[in-house]
């Protein structure tokens, strides 16, 4: 999932997990490590806008009246409708996930759903979060409310107009929870990013010295928590599919196009832009190319429901039967979350504890709206681009 002071910063947790398989055992795991879903509970009464606890996660910034970046919620409240009518397990897990976040409902942040008028109006289409679910174990949300572009093509599907999460009751996916997994995207859509996706925690590793990855090494304040030779690429479970069918170009073409895609083959699994390009889901697990726009708090948070377990979108099957596509550099392995940590709390926290209003007094694609000219000169395909997000919006 997002990604990055990005515009449109939207995360995928799994995107193209497929299961073909069961998992009894893991199944029968996930309710008892939920059975305690407040484990923190004591210092949740403690944090406030101006806490001093260590803090570790990252998320979107505060920019009042810029409509070019993901901005946050105003007034604390996600305005939200499912664009189908739910099913009642899908409508209850949806609500549980909400309750999911207790900590943020002690500080007065709020979900309001609202009605259908509402839902499927056009005015409203920028700042009402559309739940949409889905089967097939897709998880991605737009990152707080996103920077969309009016001009943009409505009949590309990846065009963004406005604040939407897509949700899944597919089991042994993501953090092999299906509650857990939505308040994972619950996290993107109040504005918090992947924690495994912060730069400044990987380093190259010896033998990738001279590869051209594509992420900032400096920091060295920071503990490095990744090396690239920990990511394992291949084991994805779309990487079959992705890297044969981009070698069969490759193979096909000649002159320059031929070198062109060759250098994204050689890149596919060390660059965002080129996994994005190719809509692999590499995109989820690689360092971001820098972080513009983005708060980085001072210190790594293990726990936090934004890091990927070491198997998320692995090949081989269910749940924890997938294999391992990124550890930590000590070769350990990154356990699943089924609930967010005081740190992802802390940073949401401060983030809303801003006194600034986050929302345009007009739609910020509104010909009305002030900035509207100013908006219309950067072209979409510019935001697109943009540090941290992901060429087609899904990170
Ligand atoms: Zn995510």
């Amino acid at each position: 999932m997002h990604l990055f002071s990005a515009p449109i910063a939207i995360i995928l947790l799994v995107s193209a997990e497929t299961v073909h398989g069961g998992s009894r055992s893991w199944e029968s795991k996930a309710p008892n490590q939920r059975a305690n879903p407040t484990p923190y509970y004591e210092d949740l009464l403690t944090l406030n806008s101006t806490s001093t606890l260590v803090k570790r996660a990252m998320s979107i910034k505060s920019s009042p009246g810029d409509n070019s970046v993901a901005r946050i919620w105003p007034n604390k409240e996600i305005r939200w409708c499912f664009e189908e009518p739910p099913s009642p397990s899908f409508r209850g897990q949806w609500e549980t996930a909400l309750k999911s976040w207790p900590g943020l409902l002690r500080h007065d942040f709020t979900y309001k759903e609202v009605d259908d008028d509402v839902c499927k109006s056009e005015s409203e289409r920028s700042s009402v979060l559309h739940v949409r679910y889905n089967n097939r174990g897709v998880l991605k949300s737009t990152n707080g409310i996103p920077a969309i572009d009016a001009a943009a093509d409505k009949s590309d599907p990846d065009t963004i107009l406005g604040p939407y999460t897509m949700l899944s009751d597919k089991e042994g996916v993501g953090q092999g929870d299906v509650v857990a997994n939505m308040a994972h995207e619950i996290g993107h859509i109040w504005g918090l990013h992947h924690e495994h996706q912060i730069p400044y925690y990987w380093e190259k590793s010896l033998e990738h010295t001279f590869d051209q990855w594509n992420f900032p090494e400096e920091n060295p304040g920071r503990v490095k928590r990744f090396q690239t030779n920990g990511f394992i690429c291949s084991n994805l479970k779309d990487y079959d599919d992705i890297y044969g069918g981009l070698e069969a170009k490759v193979n096909a073409a000649t002159g320059n196009v031929k070198k062109d895609l060759q250098a994204d083959l050689d890149r596919l699994c060390k660059s965002r832009v080129v996994a994005s390009t190719y809509k692999f889901s590499a995109v989820e697990w690689l360092p971001l190319e820098h972080t513009a726009n983005l708060v980085i708090d001072s210190d790594f948070d293990p726990k936090s429901i934004m890091l990927y377990p070491s198997n998320a979108g692995g090949k081989g099957g269910f749940g924890d039967d997938r294999e391992d596509v990124m550890k930590y550099s000590d070769d350990t392995v990154i356990p699943p979350r089924w609930w967010p940590s005081p740190m992802d709390y802390e940073r949401l926290i401060k983030l809303y504890g801003s006194p600034a209003l986050s929302t345009l007094e007009v739609p910020h694609t509104s010909k009305s709206s002030p900035n509207f000219n100013l908006f219309k000169k950067s072209s979409y395909s510019n935001f697109r681009k943009r540090a941290g997000d992901t060429k087609d919006g899904v990170c």
